[in-house]
Order: C-alpha cells, then structure tokens, then sequence
C-alpha cells in the first residue's frame, strides 16, 4: 500500500465485500483514481453512463469506506468521466498513503477554513471572466472581499439565471478567507436557511441557530428572492442581518430581481438590500462569452479548437450555465470515441439538442403564465380591467412579448389579453420597447422572463 491510488483499491476491497458481484463487476471494477485534490477524492469511469450510475448508486458507500480508510480525512468524492487514453497523463504521483495524510493533516486549519465554508473551489476570482455585463458587480465583489464589512454592506447581487452571481459569491468568500483564514464565512442558500430555521424552531434549538448565523464574519445569502412570502423566516433574517451589519460583518446576497421588485417581501427588509451597493449581471456578449468556454476548457483540461468555442458562443446567448453544459456534453460525447470536438460535431449535438428554433414551443399560454409568475400577480389580474400600476406593467410586457417571441399580431395579442383593441396592444408594445431603452430596471425584468421561457423549452440540457 505504497501509492495514492491504493486509497481507491482499497475502497474498491470494502466495496466488493457490499455490493453484488454482478454490480461491482459491471460498475466498479473499471473505475480508477484520477487524483486526490486536497480533501477530495476524484473517481474516474470510462463512459458517461458509468460514472452516472456510480455516482447515484454507490456514492454513499464510497464515501464511508474512503472515511473509515482515511481516518476521515477524504470528505469528499468528485466523479468525472475519462477516456481510458486520458488517463495516463492524470494519474496521481506515487506518494505513500500515511505521508500523504499526515502532510495533508499538517496543514489541517487552513483546509478545515475551506471544508467548513461550503464554498466551491471553482468559483474563485481568477477563474471569473470580466466583460462588460459583469464589470460592476466583479469590481464591487473585489472591493468586499478586499475590504470585507467596510465598503459596500450589504453588497446585493442581481441578474437572470446562470449569468455569474453564485460564482461571484463564493469567489467573494475564498477571497475573504484568503487574506484572513480564520474568518467565519458562511454561505447558505437561502432555501437552507429556511430550512434550518423552520428545524431549529421546531427542534428548540434556536439558540444554535443564533450561533451559526450571527457570528459570521461574512454571511453570503443566494437567491434571496425565495424568501418572499416566508414571514417568519424572512422575520429572522432581518434580525440576522440588523445584527450583522450593527458589527459591521460583511453580508452579500444575490437575487434575480432588484429587491423592489421582489413581491410579497417586507419594506424594512427590501430598504436594507437597499442600503449598500446594488450591482447587476446581465447577458455576456459574444467576446465574452468565447472568453468564459475557453476559461472552462482551462479549468477542466478539455482541448477544444477556438473555432468549436466560437460556434457554441454564437449559438447559445441567454445563460451561461447551458452553454457550459453544451460544453460539457460535446467534450463528453468526444471523450468516449476517443475523438477531439469539430465544428460538424458540434453542429449534429446542437441540432439534437435544440431540434427546432428556441421559439418553438412557446404557446401564449405559457407566455402569460410565465409572465403572471415573475410578478406575482394572478393571470385574472393580468387578463381583467384594473389599472393599477403594478398590473399594467405586467400586462404590457406580457403583450410585447407576444409579440417578440412568437410574433403575434396586434389583433391576436388584443384577443389573448381578454379581447382588448388591437390598438391597445401596440401601444403596449411600442411603450414597452421605448421603456426598455430608459428604463434598466424594465430590461432586467424582461431579460429574465426571457430566461425562464427558453429555460423552460430546453432543459434537456
Ligand atoms: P447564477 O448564480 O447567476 O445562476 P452561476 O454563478 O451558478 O449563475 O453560474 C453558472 C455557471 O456559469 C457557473 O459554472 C459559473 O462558473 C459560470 N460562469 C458564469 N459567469 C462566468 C464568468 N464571468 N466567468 C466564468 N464562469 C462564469
Ligand atoms: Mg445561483
């Protein structure tokens, strides 16, 4: 047992003792160590189909033997998909398993700082690509994590999906701890704290709860948005964050709406967003866009040719989440063959991906709907007569957007909006198209009701 990939030989032995002999001959057996990344232990399988299946299956197992082997230093399992060819270049070095963890536990503070952050060691500063759509929200996340609780608090990201906010987040926190490894970071979605809030009141373990949250040196909250319509919880937030800031502790969160546009949420909670820095993502444009595929390409050592990178880059704008993903897949398709990516590739994926123009498939129908939900209001309301204003916006945008994505008539989008004139939708429309050019805050909403219709007919991805 003198090399790191006889940690996974030997997780291997106390599988075989637990799983059938038709699984681990079918699943296990042909999967190999890639390397060992800090306290991470990087599985390789051959096919795609295998590491899925791996992963699902036996992920629970895998980890508690790599525990119990470890000592519990392993406290994490990634698994990638690897052509047998590759792997000759990844395998680890040679290092004997005990050096390897008492090296490992030497330095055992620091990486605890890490591990105990919940933070994705992708998501770093040098790994984010500036562009325009981004320059303000990554000058303003250096400056926090440059000067954390001084500058900008609270400092509230915005922007559509997959545009960079969670990515700048956590970057935001490697930062911090960075320059001051003892700094308590803690980042929480704010679904889990929701959850972790409802448990601690039912368990009676508020105090806790108080404990983790409110002694944070920098709290990191994501999509702040779902905590609207959650009184109690976002009652306790607000107490978090009164607590926090009075210290001067830095908080960051991120949304996908401004947090005036954020319904059913308190206005003692929406003016502290308010009370720093606001700083929006929007879409990448093309430069951009080529930048981030060919930083991905870095990061996970996949070679692909500029011209590939470029036709993805064209092909898809809105989110950069499926164009990594359309990244992934190509690369993927490529490793099991053996093959490098080409342009023709990349054409046939994208075209059994996307069988029809992005539009298709959009109904007015789902265009209301999606519209009613981004603002919360009902679809009766959108449909009916009053003209209260946080109604007409939504009705407006709801008719230029018939209009742009499936190109209905005037006398049609009039009909789908509860039979109003003809003249009335073009109105709407031509109001919204001139609002968008002054107004951000318009465009933002729009960006993002356009995100969620073609999230919603491509998410095969
Ligand atoms: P959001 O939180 O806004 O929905 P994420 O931060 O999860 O989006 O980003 C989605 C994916 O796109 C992540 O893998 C992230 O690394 C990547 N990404 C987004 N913007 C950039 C950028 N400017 N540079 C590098 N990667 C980016
Ligand atoms: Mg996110």
């Amino acid at each position: 047992m003198t090399d790191a990939q006889n940690i996974w030989k030997a997780i291997l032995n106390e599988l075989e003792l637990t799983v059938t002999r038709a699984n681990f001959a079918t699943w296990l057996k042909c999967t190999h160590l890639i390397e060992v990344l800090d306290t991470t232990l990087v599985i390789g399988a051959p096919n795609i189909f295998t590491k899925d299946w791996v992963e699902k299956k036996f992920h629970e197992q895998i980890l508690k033997a790599a525990q119990k082997l470890t000592k519990n230093y392993i406290k994490k399992i990634e698994y990638r998909m690897v052509s047998p060819a590759a792997t000759k270049n990844l395998v680890a070095p040679n290092i004997s398993v005990e050096h390897f963890i008492a090296q490992k536990q030497a330095s055992q503070q620091a990486s605890q700082q890490q591990t105990n952050s919940d933070l994705n060691a992708r998501y770093t500063f040098e790994n984010f690509v500036r562009g325009k759509n981004n320059e303000l929200a990554h000058a303003a996340a250096f400056g926090v994590a440059t000067a954390p609780g001084k500058r900008y608090n609270p400092l509230f990201l915005y922007g559509g999906v997959g545009l960079g906010k969670t990515h700048l987040m956590h970057a935001i926190g490697h930062g911090i701890l960075a320059k001051n490894p003892k700094a308590k970071v803690v980042y929480v979605t704010s679904e889990k704290f929701t959850n972790d809030f409802v448990r601690s009141v039912s368990r009676g373990t508020m105090e806790q709860f108080k404990q983790h949250y409110r002694t944070a040196d920098a709290l990191l909250v994501d999509d702040v948005q779902f905590l609207a319509g959650k009184e109690s919880t976002a009652e306790e937030f607000f107490h978090t964050f009164n607590e926090l800031h009075q210290n001067d502790r830095q908080l960051v969160l991120t949304s996908d709406k401004l947090p005036k546009m954020i319904a059913n949420l308190e206005g003692r909670l929406i003016t502290r967003m308010e009370w720093g820095m606001i700083a929006d993502i929007s879409s990448p444009d093309l430069e951009t866009r080529l930048a981030i595929l060919q930083m991905k390409c870095r990061e996970k050592n996949f070679l692909v040719e500029d011209s590939v990178l470029r036709f993805m880059a064209e092909a898809i704008s809105e989110n950069i989440r499926e164009l990594e993903g359309f990244l992934n897949r190509l690369t993927a398709y490529h490793e099991i063959r053996g093959t490098a990516p080409t342009l023709d590739s990349a054409k046939t994926l994208l075209a059994s991906i996307y069988p029809q123009q992005q539009t298709s498939g959009l109904t007015p129908k789902r265009v209301l709907a999606v519209v009613s939900e981004h603002f919360d209001v009902s679809l009766s309301d959108i449909l009916g007569q009053s003209r209260k204003k946080e109604l007409v916006m939504p009705r407006q945008i709801a008719m230029f957007l018939l209009r742009e994505t499936i190109k209905y008539s005037y006398p049609s989008i009039g009909l789908a909006l509860g039979g109003r004139d003809h003249t009335t939708a073009m109105h709407a429309c031509n109001k919204v198209q001139s609002e968008i050019s002054r107004d951000e805050n318009v465009k933002q909403n729009i960006q993002s009701i356009k995100q969620k219709l073609y999230s919603q007919s491509v998410n095969v991805l």
